[in-house]
């Protein structure tokens, strides 16, 4: 199921429904349970990343394989840890920046690809968008304050909270970007303790292969440090998430 496909059966249900409804072969209420059924699916494409309800997206790599992303830094703070962490492991890791963040310490984000990591959008500034104006603004605006730093546009597109709407959508085309998701969320913004965030990842991690953590926690590194310690631990290959995906991080 897809966006399209839905908004096409909705309509065919509708203009079926409408006379029948008019003739008395059917109740009203069939109305409302069709609304239900329209909004539970809508709200399964846009809260699941992994849904692929608007867009192709990026989201699980081969079993065995993990990459590690970072979202919402460049922080001067824990960026610099989590850099050091990654260099002592020789893990390669994709950072999805915000824009606004990008311009603030530039020279963070200059680090991030000496050190031989990726960099993807995370929009300018993380806010909540409803426009097909305000999405485009979001997306080319974070595109912009990347290129100014490290000289190429980014492809890998990670949208706030994972969450997808058909406005964003249509401005990460207008950008050539790919979605790139995730399959198992650290929740190290949320919980907030180094060990609830190995505790959680170590409960998932043998299904799991791109790890979506924040650069903005300052218990992650300590926690990544063990985390990929764990992952070496179970046999499981660290990967760059280009090599895991396939696709190329940058435009030409
Ligand atoms: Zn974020």
């Amino acid at each position: 199921m897809n966006y399209q496909r839905l908004n096409i059966l909705a309509i065919g249900f509708v203009l079926i429904l409408v006379p029948a409804i008019a003739l008395g072969f059917v109740t009203w209420k069939v109305l409302i349970i069709l609304f239900l059924a329209y909004s539970v699916t809508l709200g399964w494409g846009v809260f699941d990343i992994g849904s692929q309800f608007f867009m192709p997206t990026f989201w699980r790599g081969k079993k065995g394989e993990v990459s590690f992303t970072f979202d919402d830094g460049p922080d001067p703070e824990v960026t610099p840890k989590v850099l050091d962490v990654l260099r002592e492991a020789n893990v390669k890791a994709a950072f999805f920046v915000i824009g606004r963040n990008a311009e603030k310490h530039p020279k963070l984000l200059k680090q991030i690809m000496d050190e031989g990591h990726v960099v993807g959008n995370h929009t300018y500034n993380h806010a909540y968008v409803f426009s097909k104006a305000a999405a485009e603004k979001q997306v080319t605006e974070g595109q912009d304050a990347i290129e100014k730093v490290i000289g190429k546009r980014t492809r890998y597109f990670r949208p706030p909270f994972g969450v997808m709407t058909p406005e964003i959508t249509s401005a990460i085309r207008k950008e050539k970007c790919t979605v790139i998701g995730w399959d198992l969320r650290s929740q190290d913004g949320r919980i907030r303790t180094k060990e609830a965030t190995i505790n959680r990842v170590k409960a998932h991690l043998r299904k799991s292969t791109v790890l979506l953590f924040h650069d903005t926690n300052p218990t992650t590194p300590d926690a990544l440090r063990e985390i990929i310690h764990l992952c070496k631990q179970n046999g499981m290959k660290i990967v760059s998430l280009p090599e895991q995906s396939g696709i190329e991080p940058y435009h030409q």
